[in-house]
């Protein structure tokens, strides 16, 4: 199988313990082609703006500009990549990539840490019409097109209000609805993958926060076609919830409506444990725990929002949890293609660390003959001199052409922000999160279907800096 599609494993999951198979919609059983998806909800956010009087008329998304995992700086109106630790490797302020001189002067002494109000992390997909909606207002907010009382955070707080509308309107989505092939893009194995899990006698769980109506037509679209005659993709699940509210879902009681008639979408009030096989509106995870008689540690859930998904539901409730994040396809093929040139990279950085501890051994050398202390070295200060000159030159040499070489490699899978796992020579913050939170993470849901319902996933070995080469 190719790499790209294997499961990844932060943490050993034993499928055969677990009982239950929750899973998001959005992103995770129906993927979207997300440059449209984006630009549709793009454009559905800039009619509110244009209300406002906002000269956003000529705004366009553009997808290649930004990707998931990078937080927004509602202080300097900048986006920024960082890394694991929380420094800042990598900043736009509006559109325009920071100088290396501006980054270190806004950053130098700033962690991004997303605890803070003053950071916004890209946890999905959906977040690409929000950066590059932010980048573009903020342009504007600085060229004194928009009221300039509102500052960055202001504006942040306004357009995500917009993005709201457009996505709960309810016009965006009837968009989608009417026109899924241009939105939507299939994938035949995931009703598969479903129903050997059925059948394996795992209980699934639908919990999505989209609404009832959207659910069901995009569910009838993405599975139907692909089940055997007489299924259809209500049959495949245990429960559905939606109108989820995650990350609340998980954190909170919320009321619950049971859907009475799944037709026509009429609601009542429901009190007590959800009825296996039902379908409802709201409610909440330690619900679901009670009524089915589960653990933490019993249910799988799969979603695409690192925050919403993943990250509250394994902090508060202890689920296991994976990841789905499709740009991991991408980014391992582009990974892959660059393998020869960070293969040279590597070789040349071993050179340069051979250089740079002879440099730094000559000119102790030079020190303590010039002091005159310590075990004196045989050679004349003269010939360290020269010796310290030339290591020098051939250091700065080697630096001209590294530095193109770690430049490209930054730009893997991006050119503006490079991977989306790594930073530099180190891994993302967004890396970071996905280990912390996510047991699993894989490209797609239907990389299960060729795990199957049994496998045992075993974590894989960490490397630690003093391990042995
Ligand atoms: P899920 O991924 O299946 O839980 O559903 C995600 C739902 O949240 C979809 O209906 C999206 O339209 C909606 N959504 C995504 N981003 C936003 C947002 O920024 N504001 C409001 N709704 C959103
Ligand atoms: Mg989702």
């Amino acid at each position: 199988m190719a790499a790209e599609r294997r499961l990844w494993c932060n943490r050993t999951l034993n499928l055969r313990s677990i009982r239950a198979i929750g899973y998001d919609m959005d992103y995770t059983l129906v993927h979207y082609r997300t440059e449209e998806w984006e630009r549709a909800a793009f454009q559905h956010a800039l009619v509110p703006l244009a209300q406002r009087g906002w000269p956003v008329q000529n705004l366009r998304f553009d997808p290649a500009s930004v990707i998931q995992g990078l937080a927004f700086d509602l202080d300097l109106g900048n986006l920024v990549k960082a890394t694991r630790f929380g420094y800042v490797i990598r900043a736009h302020h509006g559109t325009r990539v920071l100088s290396f001189e501006e980054q270190r002067t806004a950053y130098a002494s700033t962690f991004v840490d997303l605890s803070e109000p003053r950071w916004e992390f890209m946890n999905t997909l959906f977040s690409l019409s929000e950066a590059s909606l932010f980048a573009q207002l903020v342009d504007l907010l600085d060229a004194d097109r928009l009221p300039q009382t509102l500052g960055y955070r202001e504006l942040h707080r306004i357009l995500r209000s917009a993005l709201d509308e457009a996505h709960n309107l309810g016009e965006l989505k009837a968009r989608i609805t009417a026109d899924p092939d241009r939105f939507v893009e299939l994938d035949p194995e995931v009703p598969l993958t479903l129903l050997d899990q059925k059948h394996a006698g795992k209980r699934l769980l639908l919990v999505t926060n989209s609404d009832w109506s959207y659910t069901r037509s995009m569910l009838a679209y993405a599975f139907d076609r692909f089940l055997p005659k007489g299924l259809a993709w209500r049959n495949l699940f245990d429960l559905l919830i939606v109108d989820a509210r995650k990350p609340a879902f998980f954190s909170g009681r919320q009321a619950v409506y049971r859907l009475a008639d799944e037709e026509r979408g009429w609601l009542e009030p429901h009190r007590g444990p959800l009825v296996p096989g039902g379908a409802y509106v709201g409610g909440d995870a330690s619900l679901v725990e009670s009524s089915f008689e589960l653990s933490g540690a019993q249910i799988l859930y799969l979603g695409d929002h690192l925050f919403g998904d993943v990250h509250v539901s394994k902090q508060t409730l202890r689920w296991r949890t994976g990841l789905i994040l499709r740009e991991l396809e991408p980014e391992m093929r582009a990974l892959e293609g660059a393998g020869a040139a960070d293969a040279e990279l590597a070789r040349l950085m071993v050179r340069k660390e051979e250089l740079d501890h002879r440099l730094a051994h000559l000119r102790l050398a030079r020190q303590r003959v010039q002091l005159g202390y310590g075990p004196q070295p045989p050679a004349r200060p003269e010939d360290l001199d020269g010796a310290i000159k030339s290591v020098g030159e051939e250091s700065q040499a080697l630096d001209s052409v590294i530095g193109p070489l770690a430049k490209a490699s930054g730009e893997t899978g991006n050119p503006t922000w490079g991977p989306l796992m790594r930073a530099g020579y180190d891994k993302s913050l967004f890396a970071r999160q996905v280990e912390r939170y996510a047991d699993v993470y894989t490209s797609r849901v239907s990389n299960l279907l060729a795990a199957t319902p049994f496998a045992y996933l075993r974590a894989a070995r960490t490397s630690l800096p003093h391990d042995p080469a």
